[in-house]
């Protein structure tokens, strides 16, 4: 009954269940003794599924103490995965509303988003003033925070959420997030910070600032939130996801790309205030980038969703030698 691997076994179609959206095919990863026979494996995949057809919920397991000694398994179904969600639009963003409610069909949802506009502020943490945390009115598990998408994330994981989320998901963004753009990004950075916290993460963007296909992105992203509790991401890596707006059904499939490049076209305007006095205001054309190949931006030219592995470490390794060779002196 079961394929039995390394350290797991796999039921296959053992724990297929329809949602809202899709047919899911869920598979056990399961630990169990080596030393099991092929009925022993048979007798647990039985007891696993009395629990299975009770409620319908995904996963169940042993504790290898219990399973492996006496047959007699300590089967229990395991939580939903807990999906923290947080975005730098704000907690009354629709494209928020958009993608929890999406993420509905993979997991918990619990929302700790910015009360109000964080858009650009990039990795900000707020040090230097206490920090309110309020319950949304008439949301279960939505709850604003009186600072950044950083901040949301960080006091949700170390204090309020109770238990450690299984992912961490940032957006929907209306609005690109490519090339150096992902270094102002607030809504980047509330994934980033869901990697340093050592949780997989990824942010999700709409190319489109007024986007028409929220829903476009939001089945994408829980898609991709099925496939990373699946098979986990690489170490120190956050996903940075940009969805072209346009139907589901007309885009042109996923690319896994490298960051591109801008070129921002940022103005300085100054003008004088009601009371003599100067003030800036960053402004300008919208940005275009570079054309390179393999690029964020290449996928979206070519209609595809494009999903970019950022890494932690922003050294650039390739200039230690050259660095190295021309000593600075002290
Ligand atoms: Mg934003």
């Amino acid at each position: 009954m079961g394929q039995r691997h390394a350290n797991r076994i796999i039921l296959p179609n053992f724990f297929d269940y329809d949602d809202e959206h899709e047919h899911v095919e869920m598979s056990a990863r399961l630990a169990i003794r080596e030393s099991w026979s092929s009925a022993q494996l048979d007798a647990f995949a039985q007891s696993c599924a009395r629990v299975r057809l009770k409620d319908r919920r995904p996963v169940c397991y042993t504790d290898d103490a219990a399973g492996a000694s006496d047959m007699s398994f300590s089967t229990h179904t395991m939580a939903k995965p807990l999906i923290l969600v947080t975005n730098d639009d704000g907690i009354r963003a629709p494209s928020l509303e958009a993608l929890a409610s999406a993420l509905e069909a993979v997991g918990e949802v619990h929302v700790y988003a910015p009360d109000r506009q964080q858009s650009a502020v990039g990795h900000c943490v707020s040090l230097h003033r206490p920090l309110r945390v309020t319950p949304l009115g008439g949301r279960e598990q939505w709850f604003m925070v009186d600072g950044t998408p950083t901040d949301c994330v960080m006091l949700a994981v170390r204090n309020l959420l109770g238990r450690r989320p299984d992912l961490v998901v940032s957006g929907i963004n209306p609005g690109a997030n490519l090339g150096d753009d992902v270094t102002y990004s607030g809504t980047v950075a509330g994934a980033y910070e869901g990697m340093l916290l050592g949780i997989a993460s990824f942010a999700i963007s709409s190319v489109n600032y007024v986007p028409n296909y929220l829903e476009t992105a939001g089945r994408f992203a829980t898609k991709l939130a099925r496939h990373i509790l699946e098979h986990g991401l690489p170490p120190d890596t956050v996903l940075n996801v940009n969805v072209p707006d346009v139907p589901y059904d007309e885009l042109s499939g996923v690319a896994i790309t490298r960051m591109g490049r801008r070129d921002y076209k940022d103005e300085i305007v100054r003008r004088l205030d009601p009371r003599g006095g100067m003030y800036y205001w960053i402004g300008g054309a919208e940005p275009s980038h570079i054309v390179e190949s393999g690029t964020d931006f290449e996928a979206i030219e070519h209609n595809r969703i494009s999903v970019t592995p950022l890494h932690r470490d922003l050294t650039n390794h390739a200039a230690l030698p050259r660095l190295a060779e021309q000593p600075i002196a002290l």
